[in-house]
């Protein structure tokens, strides 16, 4: 199977040109002017885009998580991810107690074999940390191709910080990279307690309960473990103004901090939390959403590179039957978490580059070249030959209203409903072969059930 792309304006991290691009099998076998390289398929790319397919790497893919699962699985979350551009994805793959790493990888592979649609790999979150798990550190790294480890400083699986000391030191000698969950659990613990006994319970209360300092006090907790082992560390969904800032200090002193933050940070505000009818509720996920000084400062950090990685934190529970039936009187109840693997892509481009906060090149990096540097995903992030041809063909000028009936991801809402994007995939490719399309009014997947294959990955080499 072999593909040409014609005239095609080719956008990478740092510049972009017009040239023809051709893949063959799974990989890019030449870019140039005129091409003419015989081809089972040629596509007009006239007026077009050109980009490495995006990279999500944040999401809860079929994760147990307060009484409940996480609703897409591998094979519906990768389809709604190739539908919105995104070629490859890491999951997380939480460990259960008793287990070693090993055994956590290969239960979520058995998972995912003969689902995914694009290719993925796992993050392993440490939470068991026994001394044989701290000591498998190095396995995961060097031979199993998993070398980033997440661990949550929140919920009941939380690890202590002389673990978290312990892993940073186990993960700067063999290059790997521990992802944080960073917010302070007893600030949190108290909240919630005086919350509860003031009655305050409504979905709203969410916000409160884990308020902007909880994050801040957390990653300047982390950034001190970093300065202290000499190790680097990553914020995974950063949300607030003031968690930024400590990010910024840290790398302003010349501390290895990296972060992420995601769509809902940049876009949506603490207001959500207010609508009537309990629809408050769709927007409940840890960290919350803050306020409009945060939403820009965010955009800011996006474009002085302090925030490096675009993510999406995919983890979607119904409106109806899951949100309502657990929390209906208590926000403490409500399954945290929302879908946005499939706007991941559209959301960065229209919020982002059409509307000139970022450039299309920062948008490449952070969707795709800088997150595979960052993850070592060796093979993929950049429009190259040799790489694999994970590829999007994007339409800037298309339009498209975001509506739950048009989208692929297996839940009843989304947090985006309404929103009138400009620029849309027309054709997305994952290793040389077309998985999903524009049909005029919406997307359609194309591709074959169980293609995508398990990526493993290198050892972190600076960013
Ligand atoms: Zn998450």
């Amino acid at each position: 199977m072999s593909v040409l792309i014609k005239g095609g304006l080719i956008v990478t991290s740092t510049g972009r040109y017009p040239a023809d691009v051709f893949a063959d099998g799974d990989k890019i076998k030449a870019i140039g002017t005129d091409l003419d390289n015989p081809a089972d398929e040629v596509i007009d790319a006239t007026g077009m885009y050109v980009l490495p397919g995006a990279i999500d790497p944040h999401t809860h893919l079929s994760m147990p998580f307060m009484g409940t699962y996480a609703q897409d699985d591998y094979q519906t979350g990768t389809i709604a991810g190739a539908c919105g551009g995104v070629t490859t994805v890491v999951d997380f793959d939480l460990q259960q107690k008793g287990e070693s790493l090993l055994e956590a990888i290969e239960r979520k592979k058995s998972w995912a074999e003969g689902k995914t649609v694009v290719d993925y790999s796992l993050h392993p979150a440490v939470m068991d940390p026994r001394p044989e798990v701290i000591a498998e550190v190095k396995k995961a790294i060097l031979d199993y191709g998993t070398p980033s480890f997440k661990i949550f400083m929140v919920y009941d699986f939380r690890v202590d910080d002389a673990t978290m000391i312990k892993l940073l030191e186990e993960t700067k000698k063999y290059g790997g990279l521990v992802q944080v969950h960073a917010e302070n659990v007893h600030m949190i613990d108290h909240l919630n307690e005086v919350l509860a006994a003031e009655g305050k319970l409504e979905p709203y209360y969410h916000a409160v309960s884990r308020p902007n300092i909880a994050e801040e006090e957390a990653i300047a907790r982390a950034a001190k473990m970093v300065e202290i082992t000499g190790s680097r560390i990553y914020i995974v969904h950063l949300s607030s103004k003031e968690g930024l800032f400590k990010v910024k200090e840290a790398r302003d002193h010349g501390i290895d901090v990296y972060a992420e933050t995601c769509p809902q940070y940049l876009l949506l505000d603490e207001e959500r939390y207010k609508e009537p009818d309990f629809n408050g509720a769709k927007y409940v996920m840890s960290p919350p959403l803050r306020t409009k000084e945060s939403n820009e400062a965010l955009w800011t950090g996006i474009n002085s590179g302090d925030l490096q990685v675009l993510a999406t934190d995919h983890c979607p529970f119904d409106f109806n039957g899951k949100k309502d039936m657990f929390g209906k009187d208590d926000y403490r109840k409500i399954p945290n978490g929302a879908p946005g693997i499939e706007t991941l892509l559209m959301l960065a481009h229209s919020e982002g580059v059409a509307k000139g906060r970022i450039s299309l090149e920062r948008m490449v990096d952070i969707v795709s070249t800088g997150t595979a540097r960052m993850f070592g995903l060796k093979d993929k992030g950049a429009v190259q030959v040799g790489k694999d041809a994970d590829l999007v063909v994007f339409d800037p000028n298309q339009k498209f209203t975001i509506t739950q009936s048009k989208l692929h991801m297996n839940v009843d809402y989304t947090p985006f409903e309404g929103t009138e994007i400009t620029g849309m995939p027309s054709v997305v490719f994952s290793r040389g072969k077309r998985v999903a399309q524009w049909n005029g009014e919406q997307m359609d997947f194309v591709g074959e059930v169980g293609r995508g294959r398990f990526v493993k990955r290198e050892p972190f080499e600076g960013f």
